[in-house]
């Protein structure tokens, strides 16, 4: 979760990139509505007010969600809003930057094993990839997983010294293994790895990394299952993985609520984060994947109770209770 620095940086950057995308699809949609004849102002208009009213529909359900949450409190010491002035992001800002969604050509999330795992870390990512599928409700596969080459580049690795290991560089992760490989009808392709990250010369380490305009990201367990029994680490592996793909559908840093979509600056931090999006960020996601938001709130409390999401593990709150009760209150 702590690409942000990056993230922060190529803001501006990254928006027009999405903005380009959807001026030209835009555009094609306009071309093929030129082909056809005078039904299309009738369906356009109704396709208008079909759209106005399921955004009606969501800020109402925002309304109705709203108690289940905690607005952001103060930043303690070192965490991410303590350093980053982050302006946040409603559901209504969101719609205004045109937001890259998943289309029907490109509506697959495929996650990619890379490297060599534990069968602990096999499974967590297994799980992972289930959790993205109700989290976003879009059709989610698992690649066979890729190797990463022993020998790199002095660019492209070199060795941590604190954690006596080898980093391999996000870049010629994205760049070499990724990119190469993204299959045509991917909306993301999220990749996991064991080996340590780091993103170029300035910083010491980094969870993961992501290229929006490339639609490719990858996310170390490393630094993920240190300090952490098996349910923190399944957690915040949960975590990093709907977050990360929140920001590859155009999702900013949420400011409002403790959220999955806030900023984090240090591991306790994302622990200390919900496993849930807030009210305004899971309109977001409601509108993006085009599901009505009891039902994913349902779907949600369902994938919870089957991987333990909802019982006290030691000390660990039981996160997925939040997707439980407002799917209760929703559906009474
Ligand atoms: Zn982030
Ligand atoms: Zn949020």
């Amino acid at each position: 979760m702590n690409l942000p620095a990056k993230y922060a940086k190529n803001t501006k950057k990254k928006s027009l990139l999405f903005f380009a995308f959807f001026a030209c699809f835009a555009g094609q949609i306009f071309l093929a509505s030129c082909s056809s004849n005078e039904q299309k102002p009738t369906s356009n208009m109704s396709a208008a007010r079909e759209a106005k009213k399921e955004r009606k529909e969501l800020r109402d359900a925002i309304k109705k969600i709203e108690p289940f949450f905690q607005p952001m409190g103060k930043p303690e010491a070192y965490d991410w809003l303590g350093s980053h002035n982050e302006p946040g992001q409603t559901f209504d800002e969101y719609l205004d930057t045109d937001p890259t969604k998943p289309t029907k050509e490109r509506q697959k999330i495929y996650v990619l094993p890379l490297g060599t795992f534990t069968p602990q870390q096999k499974k967590v990512i297994e799980t992972a990839s289930a959790y993205l599928s109700v989290f976003y409700d879009l059709p989610v596969e698992e690649l066979p997983g890729k190797a990463i080459p022993q020998k790199l580049g002095a660019k492209d690795g070199r060795f941590n010294e604190y954690l006596k290991t080898r980093q391999v560089r996000t870049g010629f992760i994205m760049d070499s293994l990724l990119k190469p490989d993204l299959p045509k009808d991917a909306a993301a392709l999220i990749a996991f790895t064991n080996e340590d990250l780091y993103p170029d010369e300035t910083m010491s380490f980094v969870f993961g990394q992501a290229s929006f305009a490339d639609r490719v990201g990858v996310w170390s367990l490393r630094r993920l299952q240190m300090q952490a029994d098996g349910q923190k680490f399944l957690q915040r592996t949960l975590k990093i993985a709907a977050h990360e793909t929140g920001h590859m559908f155009s999702m900013w840093h949420c400011t409002k609520y403790e959220c999955v979509m806030s900023g984090t600056n240090h591991i306790a931090e994302t622990d200390r984060r919900p496993i849930d999006a807030c009210p305004e960020c899971m309109a977001k996601i409601a509108w993006l994947s085009d599901i009505e938001p009891a039902t994913r709130y349902k779907n949600l409390a369902e994938f919870c109770r089957k991987n333990g999401l909802l019982k006290r593990s030691g000390r660990i709150r039981p996160q997925g209770r939040g997707f439980a009760s407002v799917a209760e209150a929703r559906t009474k």
